[in-house]
Formats: structure tokens, C-alpha cells, sequence
């Protein structure tokens, strides 16, 4: 007889980071090619989830951040770097959350803006530079690197790094 115990359990909470690694790593070829990879992933997201997008200037951040908005239902026109405002706040399919910490000096201006609210709301929140705030980023968070390969090829592919 099946021991009951030893069933997968196939819905609820399991973390949907497996799916994402699913696509994962792969190099795009242009900034294009990083949007329609965001859209793709987009599908594995859920709301509450928080994905932490390291890697260098110019790596790309904000274009797959574009591309995960289109996915989540934002056009991608209204997604602008939040460099200097810390948040911009989208209505897509779901609240959608686009931080970038770059300019953050000390994980207490985050904790000021009300992080909480928006990491543990049934929004999803994408965070630019979350080096920055490491201290605050939960441990659930999926975590993306991006990286420069040569000329306009960037890697996209999930790290454990804190
Ligand atoms: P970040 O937010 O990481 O600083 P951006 O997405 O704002 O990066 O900018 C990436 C820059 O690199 C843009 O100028 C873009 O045109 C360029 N680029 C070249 N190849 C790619 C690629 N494969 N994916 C994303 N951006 C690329
Ligand atoms: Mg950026």
C-alpha cells in the first residue's frame, strides 16, 4: 500500500523557484532577447514573491524588469529606472513593486520607506541593487544574477549569493 506521506505535494506552497530554474541559465543576445525572457519567467511568479535582480551597471536589470512587468499584465512604457524615487509602484495583473537600492547607503532608509508592505503584501516585488540592502532581502527571495558576456550577451541564471 502507498504510504501517504511519500506523495509529492504538487500544489500550495512549494517554492516556485524550481520552475524558474527551469529556464534557467541562459545567455540573451540583445536587450530585446532580456525583455522576452522576463515575460517568459513571469508565468512562474506568484503574489508575495520577491525577486532580487544582482549584477552590474548595465547588466541588464531594468530590461528584465521590463520584461517580468509585461508579463505580470504592465506595459512596459510605464516602467522607468526608480533610481532616485526607491519604488515605482505598478498596476499590472498584480501590484507589481520595482525597487532599485542603488542609492541607498543604509538598510535603514529602506526599513523608512515601509519595505515590509510591499515584501510581504500579495504584490510582487522586483529589487535593483539588493546588495544594498541584503539584511532585509528574506531569505524565500528568488534570486537572479546578470552578467556581461562579450558585446551584448548577458547571463541570466539564479545564485544562492547574499
Ligand atoms: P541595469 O539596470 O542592470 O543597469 P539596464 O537594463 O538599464 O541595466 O541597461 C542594460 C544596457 O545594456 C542597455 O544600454 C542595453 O541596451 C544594453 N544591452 C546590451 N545587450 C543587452 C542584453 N543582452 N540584455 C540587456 N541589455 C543589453
Ligand atoms: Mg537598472
Amino acid at each position: 500500500m502507498p504510504d501517504p506521506s511519500t506523495r509529492s505535494a504538487s500544489t500550495g506552497s512549494a517554492s516556485n523557484s524550481s520552475s524558474l530554474a527551469d529556464f534557467l541559465p541562459v545567455d540573451t543576445a540583445s536587450p530585446d532577447e532580456t525583455v522576452a525572457l522576463g515575460r517568459r519567467l513571469a508565468a512562474a511568479l506568484q503574489p508575495g514573491d520577491v525577486v532580487a535582480l544582482y549584477g552590474d551597471l548595465g547588466a541588464g536589470k531594468t530590461h528584465l524588469v521590463k520584461g517580468l512587468c509585461a508579463g505580470l499584465g504592465v506595459p512596459p512604457a510605464h516602467v522607468t529606472s526608480p533610481t532616485f524615487t526607491l519604488v515605482n509602484e505598478y498596476d499590472g495583473d498584480l501590484p507589481v513593486f520595482h525597487f532599485d537600492a542603488y542609492r541607498i547607503e543604509r538598510p535603514e532608509e529602506f526599513f523608512q520607506l515601509g519595505y515590509e508592505d510591499y515584501f510581504f503584501g500579495d504584490g510582487v516585488s522586483l529589487v535593483e541593487w539588493p546588495e544594498r540592502v541584503e539584511a532585509l532581502v528574506p531569505p524565500e527571495a528568488i534570486r537572479l544574477r546578470l552578467t556581461h558576456g562579450g558585446g551584448d550577451v548577458r547571463r541570466i541564471e539564479m545564485t544562492d549569493e547574499r
